[in-house]
């Protein structure tokens, strides 16, 4: 049977795939805690699964700061006794020329998709190993797996999250390891660059983005498989995306 009484963390909750798979893991019956740096829509995103009747909190979070994602997970194991999933979903993608070397985007990008989940897996990981069990889910990209042009950078730390969740899994024990792999997904995402003709340009590539909801019934999928099985990786994209 499943068990729907989870507790589970997420990173980059006030929009796109963190918040819809907070509402529907919630809705599950789940118990979600949410990080970002928004906190008004972290307020509204609480308020909402808590009046439908879930168990909802959120922190004031920046993935980049190691003692923010520490204090998010320190919430989640007070307040709620344990934490099931761990999910590092906070993500920047800010497209560009390598030639134009967009060092600003280049640091934001590492910081908040590389390191961003390093001190997430951090500050799940003392927990996980106390338990004896535990749940990463990374949220990755097909970028992490093939580089298109003005993508070098973005895939390189979709790239990074790949082998990180290769070696977590790897070394994992009871401790699962699943990545995520989404192809375009209605979101927020296409905004991330600081180049508007960018961004326009790659909204125009999104015609067919799928909704975010898609991903999140994924996630919820590898998180109801028996302690035993681990889903290693899921990639879930428009039918109609190369
Ligand atoms: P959104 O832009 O809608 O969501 C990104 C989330 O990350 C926001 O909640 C944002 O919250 C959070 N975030 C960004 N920087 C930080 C930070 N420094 N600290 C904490 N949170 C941060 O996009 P998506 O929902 O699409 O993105 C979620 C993940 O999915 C990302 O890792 C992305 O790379 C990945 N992905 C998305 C695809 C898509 O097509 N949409 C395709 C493939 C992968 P806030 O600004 O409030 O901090």
């Amino acid at each position: 049977m499943q068990d729907n009484s989870k507790v589970v963390v997420i990173t980059g909750a006030s929009s796109g795939i963190g918040a819809a798979t907070a509402r529907h893991l919630a809705t599950a019956g789940m118990t979600v805690v949410l990080g970002a740096r928004r906190e008004d829509r972290l307020q509204a995103l609480v308020a909402e699964i808590e009046g439908a009747g879930g168990k909802a909190a959120y922190r004031v979070t920046d993935v980049t700061r190691s003692d923010d994602m520490q204090a998010l997970l320190a919430l989640a194991k007070e307040r709620f006794g344990q934490v099931d999933v761990m999910i590092n979903n906070a993500g920047l993608m800010a497209l560009g020329s390598i030639h134009k070397v967009l060092a600003e985007d280049w640091d934001r990008m590492v910081d908040i998709n590389i390191k961003g989940v390093l001190h997430g897996i951090a500050a799940a990981l003392p927990i996980f190993q106390q338990q004896e069990k535990g749940h990463f889910i990374n949220v990755g990209s097909i970028a992490g797996h093939k580089v298109v042009p003005n993508g070098a950078v973005y895939s390189a730390t979709k790239y990074a999250v790949r082998a990180l969740s290769e070696g977590l899994r790897q070394e994992g024990g009871t401790i699962r390891t699943t990545l995520i792999s989404p192809g375009a997904i209605d979101t927020e995402l296409p905004m991330g660059s600081s180049d508007e003709k960018t961004v326009a340009a790659v909204k125009a590539g999104y015609a067919d983005a799928i909704a975010p909801e898609r991903v999140a019934e994924s996630i919820a999928w590898a998180i109801a498989q028996p302690a035993e099985v681990d889903i290693n990786e899921l990639t879930i994209r428009p039918t109609v995306q190369a």
